[in-house]
């Protein structure tokens, strides 16, 4: 066996696979592509084959997944088997050839895979916040159980990994400061945002990213499900997170300790920095990205978040009090919410009220098996389309 890294990249094909590949062609002397998966996005996957030749290809798609393994016979890739479906995105995740995982599909549908990779000691590289917003205590239990490690993607809470004390511990620590940049609509008319058009909506400031965390990042939803995020990587409780508006997204996050000091880590917004740290932790390695210029910085200012504006902020603090289910239905119905908004089916006013509607009557605990998990997943996404059609 080959002394390199073996990496499996679930969503290969996205913003964060792009970046993670990036990361990866600068280092092939020690890192190697064990398998490569994306939905359907057929020509993106082949081109990236090509490139890495890994041993295997996933479509969860079945029509795309035979076009690809047409479109590779003949090629330098083709030795690279390409498998169709969600249940072949979880054996890629858990093989033992594999070393590390980076869980970057978008929403709950890398949920299982990312679980699975969890299960089976791999590293995880978590860029799939969904994940554990859904699955929080279980998806932490399987870490600690199995001696996987978890590196967070997420650019804040990479940062926060970084600024924490040697050990992970909280020894010492005051309370952590979720940066944000406030998205498109920061100084928006409120009482224009119904109008908000779906360019304008993924249009984000600072960041170039996929549709969906776009549109979260529109509505601060995504600062919400970052809360929760933060609250299981962490092992802290929301009242330890204060969220600080920041618009130029140079501070990536802080830590904030008892004897007045506060930590951060900053940087160019660039995804590669967190990929490159998470894949040489402990050590560092080139990521291909500018080191900042301070004199080029002309400010750095800050706010409070503004809890009327982004109402979508405020149902995460409270369907993380209310507990494990609650997430599920928070993060559900805000799937269905911004898959609707993108099709132009609901207003951009319409995502936060869809996702209280479905809040509503979550019930109150935390479920402990994966079923549930899905069980509530499903329920949330039948009631949220339910609203959907009730307000058409
Ligand atoms: P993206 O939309 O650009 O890419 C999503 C990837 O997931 C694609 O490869 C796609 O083929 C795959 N995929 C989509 N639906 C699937 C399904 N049903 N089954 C299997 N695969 C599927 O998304 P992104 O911006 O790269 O974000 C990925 C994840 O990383 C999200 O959870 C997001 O919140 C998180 N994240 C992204 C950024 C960023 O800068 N883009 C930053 C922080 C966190
Ligand atoms: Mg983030």
């Amino acid at each position: 066996m080959s002394s390199k890294t073996s990496i499996t990249i679930l969503g290969a094909t996205g913003s964060i696979g792009v970046s993670t590949l990036d990361v990866i062609s600068r280092h092939l002397d020690q890192y190697t592509v064990f398998a490569l998966t994306a939905n359907t996005h057929v020509e993106k996957l082949l081109a990236q084959c090509l490139q890495f030749k890994p041993h295997y290809a996933v479509m969860v798609d079945e029509a795309s997944a035979q076009q690809l393994s047409q479109l590779l016979q003949g090629t330098v890739a083709e030795e690279t088997k390409v498998l169709q479906g969600a249940k072949a995105l979880e054996e890629v995740a858990s093989s033992e050839h594999v070393d590390y995982v980076m869980a970057a599909i978008v929403g709950a549908a890398g949920l299982l895979p990312s679980l699975a990779a969890a299960q089976s000691g791999k590293r995880v590289l978590l860029a799939n916040k969904e994940a554990l917003v859904m699955s929080g205590q279980l998806f932490m239990d399987a870490i600690r159980d199995n001696h996987a490690e978890l590196l967070p993607i997420d650019s804040e809470h990479n940062a926060i990994f970084q600024s924490m004390p040697v050990g992970q511990n909280l020894r010492g620590v005051e309370k952590i400061l979720l940066t944000g940049s406030g998205g498109p609509f920061r100084n928006r008319e409120i009482d224009t945002l119904h109008a908000v058009t779906v360019a304008e909506a993924v249009a984000h400031p600072n960041w170039d990213m996929g549709k969906k965390i776009s549109v979260d990042s529109a509505t601060m939803m995504n600062k919400g499900l970052e809360v929760i995020e933060a609250c299981w990587l962490f092992a802290v409780n929301e009242k330890q997170i204060q969220v600080v508006v920041h618009p130029q997204s140079t501070i990536h996050s802080m830590v904030s300790y008892v004897d007045g000091s506060v930590i951060a880590q900053l940087g160019n917004p660039d995804m590669r920095t967190p990929i490159a740290y998470s894949l040489a932790w402990p050590e560092r390695m080139d990521a291909g990205v500018e080191s900042l210029d301070f004199f080029d910085l002309a400010r750095l200012d800050f706010e409070q978040p503004n809890f009327e504006r982004f109402p979508c902020l405020r149902l995460a603090y409270e369907a993380h009090r209310a507990g494990g289910y609650a997430s599920i239905a928070l993060n559900a119905s805000n799937e269905i919410a911004v898959a609707a908004f993108l099709q132009g089916e609901i207003l951009f006013t319409q995502i936060p009220q869809m996702i209280e509607h479905c809040l509503a009557d979550s019930p109150s605990g935390t479920p402990t098996h994966i079923n549930e998990i899905l069980q509530q997943d499903s329920h949330s996404r039948e009631k949220a389309l339910a609203w959907k059609l009730d307000q058409a």
